[in-house]
């Protein structure tokens, strides 16, 4: 092609290419469309069902090009109407959130401006924001100024990172592996486990150690179980303690694993994914310890009730994240090792990255730390009428939660297992509030979780009124 050839193509191509570039006039138009969306859609979250068992229709890419509101019309119908409502205070399923709108601003904002948040160089700005989140997050977890750590998508990723960092250190790797014992209890998160698999310690060693009434670890049992292996040859290297078990809302006794952990030189890592942000609240006491642990997870997009994809990990050993995520670290001397850990690409498998950092620095400016607290206390409360009520109406109850997770069943006379199974069928069918159910102790239970920003008394009484309405149609 000659230059003039070449100008022409240029000019031709720049008709179609040019249509990203959304202009000025247009942009206002949409950002209202989207605006008006989100309006009607928080305005009608307490009037929709927060359950639907629908399947969404087309999705498909391509054919003919669609406008903004055809495409929110089929956002409306194929995605808010389908599956769970997470973004409903009736969401009482699993481990809810939110989706606070001060973090979806951020989100905005990030995704116009587009920074490099992996590398400091590229945006030591944006590097900066994720860096003062960590901080920010050290702060409240008592861990040591020294210490490092990395916003991730979300806990399961969280746990991978300390994971690898805590396999590094104590070069678990090829023989070692099926000597190598990791301790937990059986109520341990599933993500655990799946994270071991993923770095290449699917063979080590999993001790389930038993647990108390109220499904804590029991720490006794945990130095017999470390003190027979070590005498039988083996390698005990780490043990997970929960700050917030997912199915039953318990705190493991931290401070009594942080001192068996060290007696035993076990790495010791905290999944507080869920419970992390209660150590803020009146709760603080049960959090003594973690501040010994060797890494902790820690997940806004459940505490803080920001959108997901943000979770976080801290780890105290700066070196070991840095052998595994950085290859050039460990003949590093101190000062570059300073350096190294302004950029979050040399703390995670990321490279570039969602600036995740935003999401969570931009709404706790806006509001400041108390209404969060403020939050978490409610639901802590509300777990608690929940129960007061829910006994009233003869249902069993499981303990009493360290924090905002409860289980129940109706104790029918007969065949009670498939009965409550029956009558979390109608609740789903229902699709007021949505709950969620499990197994414990063989026994099948419901699930409560209170964690949505948005669940307040008004949406516990509703989960009361249906359930009753679910169980009448059983009995
Ligand atoms: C949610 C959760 C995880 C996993 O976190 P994701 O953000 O879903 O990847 C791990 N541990 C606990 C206790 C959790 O509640």
């Amino acid at each position: 092609m000659n230059t003039k050839e070449i100008v022409d193509k240029l000019h031709e191509l720049d008709q179609s290419s040019s249509e990203l570039e959304i202009q000025e006039s247009d942009r206002a138009a949409l950002i209202k469309l989207v605006t008006d969306y989100s309006n009607e859609f928080i305005a009608g979250l307490n009037d929709r069902n927060v359950f639907f068992e629908r399947r969404p229709g087309s999705l498909e890419i391509g054919g003919n090009k669609k406008t903004m509101s055809e495409l929110l019309d089929i956002y409306r119908k194929e995605v808010a109407e389908t599956g769970i409502n997470a973004a409903s205070g009736k969401h009482l399923g699993y481990i809810p959130g939110g989706g606070i709108f001060a973090a979806a601003l951020a989100d905005f904002i990030a995704a116009f401006t587009n920074p490099y948040a992996g590398v400091y160089y590229a945006s030591p700005g944006a590097a900066g924001i994720e860096n003062e989140v960590i901080r920010w997050l050290k702060k409240i977890f008592s861990f040591p100024e020294s210490s490092v750590g990395n916003l991730t998508s979300g806990g399961s990723v969280s746990a991978l990172i300390a994971f690898t960092a805590a396999r590094d250190k104590y070069q678990v790797k090829n023989e070692s592996v099926r000597k190598s014992v990791v301790y937990i209890t059986e109520q341990a998160h599933h993500s655990a486990r799946k994270a071991l698999r993923i770095i290449g310690l699917e063979d080590v060693i999993i001790r389930y150690v038993p647990m108390d009434d109220h499904h804590r670890m029991k720490t006794g049992e945990l130095d017999e179980l470390v003190q027979r292996d070590k005498t039988a040859g083996l390698n005990p290297f780490l043990v997970i303690g929960s700050a917030g078990t997912t199915d039953t809302g318990a705190v493991d006794p931290l401070d009594g694993i942080a001192d068996i952990a060290g007696k035993h030189n076990l790495w010791f890592h905290a999944d507080a994914a869920y419970g992390g942000f209660f150590i803020l609240t009146s709760k603080r006491e049960l959090f003594m310890g973690i501040e010994r642990a060797d890494s902790i997870i820690v997940d806004p997009h459940k505490g803080m009730f920001i959108p997901y994809g943000v979770g976080a990990v801290l780890i105290r050993d700066k070196a070991s994240v840095l052998y595994s995520h950085q290859y050039a670290a460990n003949y590093m001397q101190d000062a570059a090792a300073e350096e190294l850990i302004q950029s979050p690409s040399n703390l995670s498998p990321e490279l570039t990255k969602h600036f995740r950092g935003l999401r969570v620095w931009l709404p706790l400016q806006i509001h400041g730390i108390e209404p969060f607290i403020s939050c978490l206390e409610e639901k802590l409360l509300l777990v608690k009428y929940f129960r007061n009520r829910l006994g009233e109406l003869g249902f069993r109850l499981g303990p009493e939660p360290d924090l905002s997770v409860s289980y129940f069943w109706y104790p029918f006379e007969t065949d009670q297992d498939e009965k409550n199974r029956q009558l979390m069928k109608e609740i789903h069918a229902d699709g007021d509030v949505f709950l969620s159910s499990s197994v414990i102790d063989g026994r099948f239970v419901i699930r409560i979780a209170i964690l949505a920003f948005r669940t307040k008394k008004a949406s516990i009484d509703r989960a009361l009124e249906m359930i009753k309405r679910c169980l009448e149609k059983i009995r």
